[in-house]
């Protein structure tokens, strides 16, 4: 399965749910993902679980119900943006979250 850009998902989240009393799913933000130009030519199913598991252990994402396959979440603290010293890359972190990694470098921000 091909594996989703972390990025990606907290560019989603910002864009559309940055607001702590909005409830999203992982389906609403897979529905994001296809219409990304790099996702949306894909067949294959998207897999981003671990992405999602590792913004919850970071203090991002809140877990707060499940439906089959359906995961609900809120945000503990809403996303500001930040920019990687090392790379550059735009991204976005929850002001309470853990070990703020850049995405694509892995630099500490
Ligand atoms: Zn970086």
């Amino acid at each position: 399965m091909p594996k989703v850009d972390g990025n990606a998902i907290r560019k989603i989240i910002f864009d559309n749910f940055n607001d702590i009393d909005v409830r999203f799913s992982n389906d609403e933000m897979l529905g994001y993902l296809n219409q990304m130009d790099q996702y949306k030519a894909l067949d294959d199913v998207l897999d981003f679980e671990d992405v999602l598991l590792d913004m919850e252990k970071s203090g991002m994402l809140r877990p707060i119900a499940q439906n089959f396959n359906t995961r609900y979440y809120r945000l503990w603290n809403t996303l500001t943006p930040a920019k990687c010293k090392a790379c550059g890359l735009a991204t976005y972190f929850a002001l309470n979250e853990e070990s703020k990694v850049c995405p694509k470098c892995g630099a500490k921000m």
